[in-house]
Protein backbone atom coordinates (compact mmCIF):
# COMPACT_ATOMS: atom_id res chain seq x y z
CA UNK A 1 0.00 0.00 0.00
CA UNK A 2 0.94 3.79 -1.08
CA UNK A 3 -0.20 6.84 -0.62
CA UNK A 4 -1.09 7.14 -4.28
CA UNK A 5 -3.43 4.21 -3.61
CA UNK A 6 -6.93 5.39 -4.93
CA UNK A 7 -9.44 5.01 -1.90
CA UNK A 8 -12.82 4.80 -2.57
CA UNK A 9 -15.40 5.66 -0.05
CA UNK A 10 -19.03 4.90 -0.46
CA UNK A 11 -21.04 7.41 1.42
CA UNK A 12 -20.50 10.50 2.81
CA UNK A 13 -22.41 10.75 5.77
CA UNK A 14 -21.22 11.42 9.34
CA UNK A 15 -18.51 8.18 9.07
CA UNK A 16 -17.74 8.33 5.54
CA UNK A 17 -16.68 12.33 5.41
CA UNK A 18 -14.86 11.76 8.96
CA UNK A 19 -13.07 9.12 7.78
CA UNK A 20 -12.25 10.99 4.14
CA UNK A 21 -11.06 14.33 6.39
CA UNK A 22 -8.56 11.93 8.17
CA UNK A 23 -7.51 9.87 5.49
CA UNK A 24 -6.38 13.22 3.46
CA UNK A 25 -4.98 14.90 6.49
CA UNK A 26 -2.72 11.30 6.78
CA UNK A 27 -2.04 12.29 3.01
CA UNK A 28 -3.89 9.75 0.71
CA UNK A 29 -6.24 10.43 -1.84
CA UNK A 30 -9.89 10.25 -1.28
CA UNK A 31 -12.64 9.68 -4.20
CA UNK A 32 -16.07 9.88 -1.90
CA UNK A 33 -19.34 8.45 -3.54
CA UNK A 34 -22.74 9.62 -2.21
CA UNK A 35 -26.45 8.59 -2.83
CA UNK A 36 -28.25 11.87 -2.11
CA UNK A 37 -27.67 15.42 -3.01
CA UNK A 38 -25.36 17.53 -1.68
CA UNK A 39 -27.47 18.35 1.92
CA UNK A 40 -25.49 21.84 1.95
CA UNK A 41 -27.31 23.10 -0.89
CA UNK A 42 -30.51 20.60 -0.84
CA UNK A 43 -32.70 20.34 2.00
CA UNK A 44 -33.05 15.90 2.45
CA UNK A 45 -33.29 15.74 6.68
CA UNK A 46 -36.93 14.88 6.25
CA UNK A 47 -37.27 11.36 7.40
CA UNK A 48 -33.67 11.09 9.20
CA UNK A 49 -33.71 11.25 12.73
CA UNK A 50 -32.73 15.12 12.86
CA UNK A 51 -30.86 15.79 15.99
CA UNK A 52 -28.24 13.54 17.58
CA UNK A 53 -26.88 13.53 20.94
CA UNK A 54 -22.80 13.98 21.02
CA UNK A 55 -20.27 12.75 23.86
CA UNK A 56 -17.06 12.43 24.26
CA UNK A 57 -15.84 9.78 22.12
CA UNK A 58 -17.55 11.20 19.19
CA UNK A 59 -15.68 14.77 20.45
CA UNK A 60 -12.45 12.83 20.56
CA UNK A 61 -12.72 11.72 16.73
CA UNK A 62 -13.54 15.36 16.50
CA UNK A 63 -10.70 16.87 18.18
CA UNK A 64 -8.37 14.46 16.73
CA UNK A 65 -9.60 15.89 13.24
CA UNK A 66 -8.96 19.35 14.39
CA UNK A 67 -12.92 20.08 14.34
CA UNK A 68 -14.35 19.41 17.94
CA UNK A 69 -14.36 23.60 18.26
CA UNK A 70 -16.17 24.23 15.33
CA UNK A 71 -18.54 21.53 16.16
CA UNK A 72 -19.13 23.05 19.58
CA UNK A 73 -20.36 25.86 18.33
CA UNK A 74 -23.71 24.22 17.00
CA UNK A 75 -24.07 21.99 20.10
CA UNK A 76 -26.35 22.28 22.89
CA UNK A 77 -25.44 20.39 26.08
CA UNK A 78 -27.55 17.97 27.95
CA UNK A 79 -26.95 18.05 31.44
CA UNK A 80 -29.14 15.41 32.15
CA UNK A 81 -33.12 13.58 31.45
CA UNK A 82 -36.41 15.39 32.50
CA UNK A 83 -39.16 12.61 32.95
CA UNK A 84 -42.35 13.71 32.22
CA UNK A 85 -45.46 11.59 33.80
CA UNK A 86 -48.84 11.19 32.82
CA UNK A 87 -50.97 14.26 34.45
CA UNK A 88 -47.53 17.01 33.53
CA UNK A 89 -45.17 16.31 36.90
CA UNK A 90 -41.30 16.20 36.07
CA UNK A 91 -38.78 15.18 37.70
CA UNK A 92 -34.44 15.47 36.38
CA UNK A 93 -31.92 13.07 37.14
CA UNK A 94 -28.10 14.56 35.68
CA UNK A 95 -26.04 11.97 33.86
CA UNK A 96 -23.62 12.74 36.01
CA UNK A 97 -22.71 13.73 39.64
CA UNK A 98 -19.39 15.17 38.31
CA UNK A 99 -19.15 18.97 36.84
CA UNK A 100 -18.69 18.86 33.11
CA UNK A 101 -20.29 15.63 32.01
CA UNK A 102 -23.11 16.39 29.66
CA UNK A 103 -24.03 15.33 26.21
CA UNK A 104 -24.41 17.29 23.75
CA UNK A 105 -27.55 18.09 21.23
CA UNK A 106 -26.44 18.26 17.20
CA UNK A 107 -28.17 18.57 14.22
CA UNK A 108 -26.82 15.89 12.17
CA UNK A 109 -27.28 17.95 9.09
CA UNK A 110 -25.66 20.98 10.19
CA UNK A 111 -22.49 18.40 11.63
CA UNK A 112 -22.12 16.85 8.33
CA UNK A 113 -22.49 20.24 6.47
CA UNK A 114 -19.23 21.02 8.60
CA UNK A 115 -17.39 17.46 8.22
CA UNK A 116 -17.80 17.84 4.16
CA UNK A 117 -16.47 21.07 4.11
CA UNK A 118 -13.50 20.49 5.51
CA UNK A 119 -12.95 17.47 4.19
CA UNK A 120 -13.45 19.35 0.59
CA UNK A 121 -11.02 21.59 1.96
CA UNK A 122 -8.21 19.26 1.07
CA UNK A 123 -7.31 19.19 -2.66
CA UNK A 124 -6.82 15.03 -2.21
CA UNK A 125 -10.47 14.33 -1.75
CA UNK A 126 -13.18 14.51 -4.06
CA UNK A 127 -16.97 14.28 -3.43
CA UNK A 128 -19.51 12.91 -5.89
CA UNK A 129 -22.82 12.97 -5.46
CA UNK A 130 -26.21 11.87 -6.43
CA UNK A 131 -24.20 8.76 -7.35
CA UNK A 132 -25.90 5.27 -5.53
CA UNK A 133 -23.90 2.37 -5.35
CA UNK A 134 -25.54 -0.55 -6.38
CA UNK A 135 -23.42 -3.70 -5.84
CA UNK A 136 -19.64 -3.83 -5.54
CA UNK A 137 -17.02 -6.39 -7.23
CA UNK A 138 -15.10 -7.47 -4.61
CA UNK A 139 -12.33 -9.54 -6.11
CA UNK A 140 -11.62 -6.92 -8.90
CA UNK A 141 -12.53 -4.02 -6.27
CA UNK A 142 -14.68 -2.40 -9.03
CA UNK A 143 -17.73 -0.22 -7.64
CA UNK A 144 -20.76 -0.06 -10.02
CA UNK A 145 -23.12 3.20 -9.74
CA UNK A 146 -25.63 4.79 -11.03
CA UNK A 147 -25.76 8.95 -11.33
CA UNK A 148 -28.99 9.84 -10.09
CA UNK A 149 -28.51 12.98 -12.19
CA UNK A 150 -28.14 11.88 -15.42
CA UNK A 151 -30.09 8.14 -14.65
CA UNK A 152 -26.16 6.76 -16.44
CA UNK A 153 -24.89 3.56 -14.58
CA UNK A 154 -21.01 3.86 -14.05
CA UNK A 155 -18.12 1.51 -12.55
CA UNK A 156 -15.79 2.78 -10.53
CA UNK A 157 -11.69 0.76 -10.19
CA UNK A 158 -10.08 1.36 -7.00
CA UNK A 159 -7.25 -0.27 -4.92
CA UNK A 160 -9.27 0.24 -1.60
CA UNK A 161 -12.87 0.39 -1.12
CA UNK A 162 -14.40 1.38 2.35
CA UNK A 163 -18.23 0.68 2.49
CA UNK A 164 -19.42 4.05 5.29
CA UNK A 165 -22.88 3.50 3.37
CA UNK A 166 -24.85 3.19 6.72
CA UNK A 167 -27.36 0.23 8.14
CA UNK A 168 -28.28 -1.04 4.25
CA UNK A 169 -24.97 -0.95 3.16
CA UNK A 170 -24.19 -1.84 -0.45
CA UNK A 171 -20.96 -3.28 0.04
CA UNK A 172 -22.22 -5.39 2.83
CA UNK A 173 -24.98 -6.63 0.71
CA UNK A 174 -22.22 -7.18 -1.51
CA UNK A 175 -20.55 -9.70 0.84
CA UNK A 176 -23.27 -11.23 1.04
CA UNK A 177 -24.23 -11.88 -2.46
CA UNK A 178 -21.06 -12.46 -4.18
CA UNK A 179 -20.10 -15.26 -1.38
CA UNK A 180 -16.55 -15.51 -2.16
CA UNK A 181 -15.75 -15.83 1.75
CA UNK A 182 -17.57 -16.81 4.60
CA UNK A 183 -19.73 -13.97 5.94
CA UNK A 184 -21.06 -14.13 8.97
CA UNK A 185 -24.27 -11.58 9.13
CA UNK A 186 -27.13 -11.11 11.69
CA UNK A 187 -29.65 -8.32 11.59
CA UNK A 188 -32.45 -8.05 14.22
CA UNK A 189 -35.10 -6.08 14.28
CA UNK A 190 -37.00 -4.27 17.68
CA UNK A 191 -40.83 -4.85 17.16
CA UNK A 192 -40.57 -0.60 17.86
CA UNK A 193 -40.20 1.75 15.50
CA UNK A 194 -39.82 5.94 15.47
CA UNK A 195 -41.17 8.53 14.65
CA UNK A 196 -40.22 12.02 14.50
CA UNK A 197 -42.50 14.94 15.49
CA UNK A 198 -41.43 18.65 16.60
CA UNK A 199 -42.54 21.30 19.19
CA UNK A 200 -41.69 24.92 17.33
CA UNK A 201 -40.31 27.44 19.16
CA UNK A 202 -42.42 30.20 20.48
CA UNK A 203 -43.59 33.57 18.88
CA UNK A 204 -39.98 34.74 20.73
CA UNK A 205 -37.65 32.14 19.03
CA UNK A 206 -37.21 30.47 22.32
CA UNK A 207 -37.38 26.86 23.28
CA UNK A 208 -41.24 26.25 24.73
CA UNK A 209 -39.36 23.04 27.87
CA UNK A 210 -35.94 23.06 29.23
CA UNK A 211 -33.14 22.81 26.59
CA UNK A 212 -31.23 21.90 29.64
CA UNK A 213 -32.37 18.32 29.31
CA UNK A 214 -33.01 15.25 27.25
CA UNK A 215 -36.88 14.73 28.06
CA UNK A 216 -38.02 11.46 28.19
CA UNK A 217 -41.79 10.32 28.82
CA UNK A 218 -41.61 7.10 29.96
CA UNK A 219 -44.47 4.83 29.40
CA UNK A 220 -43.56 0.82 29.71
CA UNK A 221 -43.71 -0.51 26.58
CA UNK A 222 -43.30 2.40 24.76
CA UNK A 223 -41.74 5.85 25.11
CA UNK A 224 -41.18 9.57 23.72
CA UNK A 225 -38.55 11.57 24.18
CA UNK A 226 -37.86 15.26 22.89
CA UNK A 227 -33.66 17.38 21.78
CA UNK A 228 -33.38 20.57 21.60
CA UNK A 229 -32.84 22.09 18.41
CA UNK A 230 -30.72 25.93 17.92
CA UNK A 231 -33.38 27.32 16.08
CA UNK A 232 -35.31 27.08 19.62
CA UNK A 233 -37.55 23.72 18.66
CA UNK A 234 -37.40 20.14 19.50
CA UNK A 235 -37.02 17.24 18.03
CA UNK A 236 -39.51 14.48 19.48
CA UNK A 237 -39.31 11.42 18.61
CA UNK A 238 -42.26 8.56 19.68
CA UNK A 239 -40.82 4.75 19.71
CA UNK A 240 -43.95 2.49 19.31
CA UNK A 241 -44.43 -0.85 18.75
CA UNK A 242 -45.71 -1.28 15.03
CA UNK A 243 -48.51 -4.08 16.07
CA UNK A 244 -48.80 -4.59 19.42
CA UNK A 245 -50.56 -3.25 22.60
CA UNK A 246 -53.75 -1.07 22.30
CA UNK A 247 -52.02 1.93 20.65
CA UNK A 248 -49.39 1.06 17.92
CA UNK A 249 -48.47 2.11 14.69
CA UNK A 250 -50.54 -0.08 12.72
CA UNK A 251 -53.45 1.19 14.43
CA UNK A 252 -53.10 5.07 14.76
CA UNK A 253 -54.68 5.80 11.68
CA UNK A 254 -57.39 8.58 12.26
CA UNK A 255 -56.86 11.69 13.88
CA UNK A 256 -59.05 11.29 16.88
CA UNK A 257 -57.19 7.62 17.45
CA UNK A 258 -53.62 9.92 17.68
CA UNK A 259 -55.16 12.73 19.38
CA UNK A 260 -57.11 9.56 21.89
CA UNK A 261 -53.48 8.58 22.68
CA UNK A 262 -51.52 11.67 22.88
CA UNK A 263 -54.29 12.97 25.35
CA UNK A 264 -53.90 9.80 27.32
CA UNK A 265 -50.07 9.31 27.23
CA UNK A 266 -48.49 12.68 26.92
CA UNK A 267 -51.31 15.42 27.60
CA UNK A 268 -48.19 18.00 28.19
CA UNK A 269 -46.64 17.20 25.02
CA UNK A 270 -49.52 17.59 22.82
CA UNK A 271 -49.65 20.77 24.18
CA UNK A 272 -46.82 22.00 22.31
CA UNK A 273 -47.24 20.02 19.27
CA UNK A 274 -49.59 22.17 16.90
CA UNK A 275 -49.17 20.19 14.35
CA UNK A 276 -49.41 16.27 15.49
CA UNK A 277 -51.54 15.25 12.88
CA UNK A 278 -49.83 16.03 9.42
CA UNK A 279 -46.87 15.44 11.02
CA UNK A 280 -47.88 12.16 12.38
CA UNK A 281 -49.49 11.07 8.83
CA UNK A 282 -46.84 12.38 6.72
CA UNK A 283 -44.19 11.60 8.42
CA UNK A 284 -42.43 8.11 7.85
CA UNK A 285 -42.18 5.38 10.73
CA UNK A 286 -38.19 4.20 10.84
CA UNK A 287 -37.05 0.91 11.28
CA UNK A 288 -34.94 0.36 14.33
CA UNK A 289 -32.41 -2.92 14.10
CA UNK A 290 -28.84 -4.01 15.41
CA UNK A 291 -26.82 -5.37 12.82
CA UNK A 292 -23.61 -7.66 13.65
CA UNK A 293 -21.57 -9.22 10.99
CA UNK A 294 -17.76 -10.54 10.58
CA UNK A 295 -15.53 -10.15 8.92
CA UNK A 296 -15.60 -6.22 8.11
CA UNK A 297 -12.81 -6.79 5.42
CA UNK A 298 -12.24 -8.90 2.19
CA UNK A 299 -8.83 -9.74 1.84
CA UNK A 300 -6.54 -6.08 1.17
CA UNK A 301 -9.35 -4.71 -0.97
CA UNK A 302 -12.55 -3.84 1.11
CA UNK A 303 -13.91 -2.91 4.28
CA UNK A 304 -17.11 -1.95 6.40
CA UNK A 305 -17.10 0.87 9.18
CA UNK A 306 -20.04 2.60 11.17
CA UNK A 307 -23.26 1.57 10.55
CA UNK A 308 -22.15 -0.67 7.67
CA UNK A 309 -20.88 -2.50 9.96
CA UNK A 310 -22.54 -2.43 13.31
CA UNK A 311 -26.06 -0.53 13.49
CA UNK A 312 -27.50 -0.11 16.89
CA UNK A 313 -30.26 1.03 18.08
CA UNK A 314 -30.23 4.49 19.28
CA UNK A 315 -30.96 4.00 22.96
CA UNK A 316 -27.53 4.93 24.35
CA UNK A 317 -27.53 7.84 22.11
CA UNK A 318 -23.81 6.19 20.63
CA UNK A 319 -24.13 4.85 17.05
CA UNK A 320 -22.74 8.26 15.38
CA UNK A 321 -20.38 8.24 18.77
CA UNK A 322 -19.28 4.93 17.74
CA UNK A 323 -18.92 5.56 13.81
CA UNK A 324 -16.54 8.62 14.66
CA UNK A 325 -14.54 6.42 17.24
CA UNK A 326 -14.27 3.86 14.56
CA UNK A 327 -11.94 6.31 12.89
CA UNK A 328 -10.00 6.92 15.86
CA UNK A 329 -9.22 3.28 16.32
CA UNK A 330 -8.40 3.05 12.55
CA UNK A 331 -6.17 6.02 12.66
CA UNK A 332 -4.20 4.58 15.85
CA UNK A 333 -3.72 1.31 14.01
CA UNK A 334 -2.77 2.47 10.32
CA UNK A 335 -0.67 5.52 13.05
CA UNK A 336 1.28 2.24 14.30
CA UNK A 337 2.04 0.46 10.91
CA UNK A 338 3.08 3.75 9.26
CA UNK A 339 5.34 4.16 12.10
CA UNK A 340 6.82 0.68 12.06
CA UNK A 341 9.37 -0.29 9.78
CA UNK A 342 7.28 -3.29 8.81
CA UNK A 343 6.51 -3.67 5.23
CA UNK A 344 2.90 -3.77 5.76
CA UNK A 345 -0.57 -3.94 3.24
CA UNK A 346 -3.95 -3.31 3.74
CA UNK A 347 -5.51 -6.50 5.04
CA UNK A 348 -2.82 -6.52 7.57
CA UNK A 349 -4.17 -3.17 8.56
CA UNK A 350 -7.74 -4.34 8.28
CA UNK A 351 -7.42 -7.38 10.35
CA UNK A 352 -5.76 -5.44 12.74
CA UNK A 353 -8.05 -2.61 13.36
CA UNK A 354 -11.30 -5.26 13.64
CA UNK A 355 -9.48 -7.36 16.23
CA UNK A 356 -9.03 -4.01 18.35
CA UNK A 357 -12.59 -2.99 17.24
CA UNK A 358 -14.86 -5.46 17.21
CA UNK A 359 -15.46 -6.82 20.61
CA UNK A 360 -16.13 -2.88 21.64
CA UNK A 361 -18.91 -2.56 18.60
CA UNK A 362 -20.41 -5.72 19.45
CA UNK A 363 -20.41 -4.28 23.16
CA UNK A 364 -22.30 -0.79 22.50
CA UNK A 365 -24.82 -3.42 20.59
CA UNK A 366 -26.03 -4.43 23.40
CA UNK A 367 -25.84 -1.69 26.07
CA UNK A 368 -28.12 0.06 23.52
CA UNK A 369 -30.28 -2.47 24.06
CA UNK A 370 -30.40 -3.01 27.57
CA UNK A 371 -31.23 0.86 27.68
CA UNK A 372 -34.27 0.66 25.40
CA UNK A 373 -35.71 -1.11 28.62
CA UNK A 374 -34.11 1.54 31.26
CA UNK A 375 -35.05 4.54 29.45
CA UNK A 376 -38.94 3.45 28.49
CA UNK A 377 -39.80 1.60 31.96
CA UNK A 378 -36.60 1.67 34.21
CA UNK A 379 -36.25 5.62 34.78
CA UNK A 380 -39.42 6.13 36.96
CA UNK A 381 -39.07 2.63 39.10
CA UNK A 382 -38.31 3.87 42.75
CA UNK A 383 -35.66 1.43 43.06
CA UNK A 384 -34.35 2.63 39.27
CA UNK A 385 -34.46 6.44 40.86
CA UNK A 386 -32.47 5.48 44.40
CA UNK A 387 -29.89 4.00 42.74
CA UNK A 388 -29.45 7.05 40.25
CA UNK A 389 -29.42 9.47 42.89
CA UNK A 390 -26.88 7.82 45.02
CA UNK A 391 -24.60 6.98 42.19
CA UNK A 392 -25.11 10.84 41.74
CA UNK A 393 -23.53 11.18 45.36
CA UNK A 394 -21.29 8.84 44.91
CA UNK A 395 -19.62 10.68 41.82
CA UNK A 396 -20.05 14.12 43.33
CA UNK A 397 -18.27 13.05 46.72
CA UNK A 398 -15.54 10.50 44.93
CA UNK A 399 -14.88 12.02 41.70
CA UNK A 400 -11.68 10.20 41.19
CA UNK A 401 -13.20 6.90 42.43
CA UNK A 402 -17.14 6.35 41.78
CA UNK A 403 -18.38 6.44 37.74
CA UNK A 404 -21.26 4.80 36.78
CA UNK A 405 -22.32 2.80 33.83
CA UNK A 406 -23.41 5.31 31.86
CA UNK A 407 -20.31 7.71 32.73
CA UNK A 408 -18.13 4.51 31.81
CA UNK A 409 -19.59 4.25 28.20
CA UNK A 410 -20.60 8.13 27.60
CA UNK A 411 -17.56 9.93 29.41
CA UNK A 412 -14.84 7.91 29.50
CA UNK A 413 -13.35 7.85 25.93
CA UNK A 414 -10.17 5.94 27.30
CA UNK A 415 -11.89 2.99 28.09
CA UNK A 416 -13.33 0.52 24.97
CA UNK A 417 -17.27 -0.05 24.96
CA UNK A 418 -16.56 -3.79 26.32
CA UNK A 419 -14.93 -2.78 29.66
CA UNK A 420 -17.21 -0.32 30.14
CA UNK A 421 -20.09 -2.59 29.66
CA UNK A 422 -18.13 -5.67 32.10
CA UNK A 423 -17.54 -3.04 34.97
CA UNK A 424 -21.17 -1.03 34.31
CA UNK A 425 -23.10 -4.14 34.25
CA UNK A 426 -21.04 -6.21 37.79
CA UNK A 427 -21.19 -2.63 39.13
CA UNK A 428 -24.72 -2.21 38.47
CA UNK A 429 -25.96 -5.63 40.00
CA UNK A 430 -24.39 -4.78 43.09
CA UNK A 431 -25.71 -1.70 43.57
CA UNK A 432 -28.91 -3.28 43.45
CA UNK A 433 -28.11 -6.47 45.49
CA UNK A 434 -26.98 -4.14 48.33
CA UNK A 435 -30.20 -1.81 47.93
CA UNK A 436 -32.22 -4.40 48.14
CA UNK A 437 -30.57 -6.34 50.71
CA UNK A 438 -30.81 -3.11 52.42
CA UNK A 439 -26.98 -3.61 53.28
CA UNK A 440 -26.18 0.15 52.27
CA UNK A 441 -28.31 3.15 53.11
CA UNK A 442 -29.63 5.61 50.23
CA UNK A 443 -30.34 8.03 52.52
CA UNK A 444 -29.85 11.59 50.80
CA UNK A 445 -28.56 12.62 54.62
CA UNK A 446 -25.63 10.52 54.69
CA UNK A 447 -22.05 11.87 55.64
CA UNK A 448 -19.01 12.21 53.23
CA UNK A 449 -17.74 9.00 55.95
CA UNK A 450 -21.01 7.21 55.63
CA UNK A 451 -20.82 7.49 51.41
CA UNK A 452 -17.55 6.50 51.69
CA UNK A 453 -18.56 3.29 53.18
CA UNK A 454 -20.96 2.77 50.85
CA UNK A 455 -18.59 3.22 48.24
CA UNK A 456 -16.48 0.56 49.49
CA UNK A 457 -18.74 -1.95 50.09
CA UNK A 458 -20.36 -1.28 46.23
CA UNK A 459 -16.53 -1.63 45.36
CA UNK A 460 -15.81 -5.01 47.12
CA UNK A 461 -19.38 -6.26 46.05
CA UNK A 462 -18.44 -5.30 41.89
CA UNK A 463 -14.94 -7.07 42.15
CA UNK A 464 -16.79 -10.11 43.81
CA UNK A 465 -19.13 -10.00 40.78
CA UNK A 466 -16.67 -9.13 37.82
CA UNK A 467 -14.15 -12.46 39.57
CA UNK A 468 -17.39 -14.45 39.16
CA UNK A 469 -18.25 -13.46 35.87
CA UNK A 470 -14.22 -14.70 34.85
CA UNK A 471 -15.12 -17.79 36.02
CA UNK A 472 -18.11 -18.03 34.29
CA UNK A 473 -15.99 -16.86 30.99
CA UNK A 474 -18.36 -13.84 30.89
C1 LIG B 1 -33.80 7.68 15.44
C2 LIG B 1 -32.31 7.64 15.56
C3 LIG B 1 -31.69 8.38 16.54
C4 LIG B 1 -30.31 8.34 16.68
N1 LIG B 1 -29.74 9.05 17.69
C5 LIG B 1 -28.41 8.99 17.88
C6 LIG B 1 -27.79 9.74 18.91
O1 LIG B 1 -28.45 10.46 19.66
N2 LIG B 1 -26.44 9.65 19.06
C7 LIG B 1 -25.67 8.84 18.27
O2 LIG B 1 -24.45 8.78 18.47
N3 LIG B 1 -26.23 8.13 17.27
C8 LIG B 1 -27.57 8.19 17.05
N4 LIG B 1 -28.14 7.48 16.04
C9 LIG B 1 -27.29 6.61 15.21
C10 LIG B 1 -26.61 7.38 14.09
O3 LIG B 1 -27.59 8.01 13.31
C11 LIG B 1 -25.78 6.44 13.23
O4 LIG B 1 -25.03 5.56 14.02
C12 LIG B 1 -24.83 7.22 12.34
O5 LIG B 1 -25.58 8.02 11.45
C13 LIG B 1 -23.92 6.28 11.56
O6 LIG B 1 -23.16 7.00 10.64
P1 LIG B 1 -22.76 6.33 9.24
O7 LIG B 1 -22.02 7.37 8.51
O8 LIG B 1 -22.13 5.02 9.49
O9 LIG B 1 -24.14 6.03 8.54
P2 LIG B 1 -25.17 7.08 7.95
O10 LIG B 1 -25.22 8.28 8.81
O11 LIG B 1 -26.43 6.33 7.71
O12 LIG B 1 -24.53 7.52 6.55
C14 LIG B 1 -24.51 6.68 5.45
C15 LIG B 1 -24.36 7.53 4.22
O13 LIG B 1 -24.24 6.69 3.09
C16 LIG B 1 -25.13 7.10 2.07
N5 LIG B 1 -25.49 5.90 1.32
C17 LIG B 1 -26.33 4.91 1.70
N6 LIG B 1 -26.39 3.96 0.76
C18 LIG B 1 -25.56 4.37 -0.24
C19 LIG B 1 -25.20 3.81 -1.50
N7 LIG B 1 -25.71 2.64 -1.89
N8 LIG B 1 -24.33 4.49 -2.29
C20 LIG B 1 -23.80 5.67 -1.88
N9 LIG B 1 -24.12 6.25 -0.71
C21 LIG B 1 -24.98 5.59 0.12
C22 LIG B 1 -26.30 7.72 2.83
O14 LIG B 1 -27.04 8.61 2.01
C23 LIG B 1 -25.59 8.41 3.96
O15 LIG B 1 -25.17 9.70 3.62
C24 LIG B 1 -29.52 7.52 15.85
C25 LIG B 1 -30.14 6.79 14.84
C26 LIG B 1 -31.52 6.84 14.70
C27 LIG B 1 -32.17 6.03 13.63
Amino acid sequence: MNKNDKIVIIGAGLCGSLLALRLAQRGYKVEVYESRPDLRKVDISAGRSINLALSDRGLKALRLCGVEEKVREICIPMYGRLMHDRVGNTFASNYSGRTGEYINSISRGNLNAILLDEAEKHKNVNIHFNSGCKKVDIENKVAHFKSYETGKKFKVKADVIFGTDGAGSSLRKSYISERKFLFSYAQNYLNHGYKELEIPADKNGNHQISKDHLHIWPRGDFMLIALPNIDGSFTVTLFLSYDEGEFNFENLTSEEKITEFFEKEFPDALALIPNIKEEFTNNPTGALGTVKCSPWSYQKKTLLMGDAAHAIVPFYGQGMNASFEDVVVFDEVLCHFERSREIFDWETVFKAYEKARKKDTDAIADLAIDNFYEMRDHVANPLFKEKRQLEMDLEKHFPNQYFSKYSLVTFNEEIGYNEAMKRGRAQDKALLNLIADKDISTSLEMTKKELKIVLNKVKEETEDILREDKIAGL
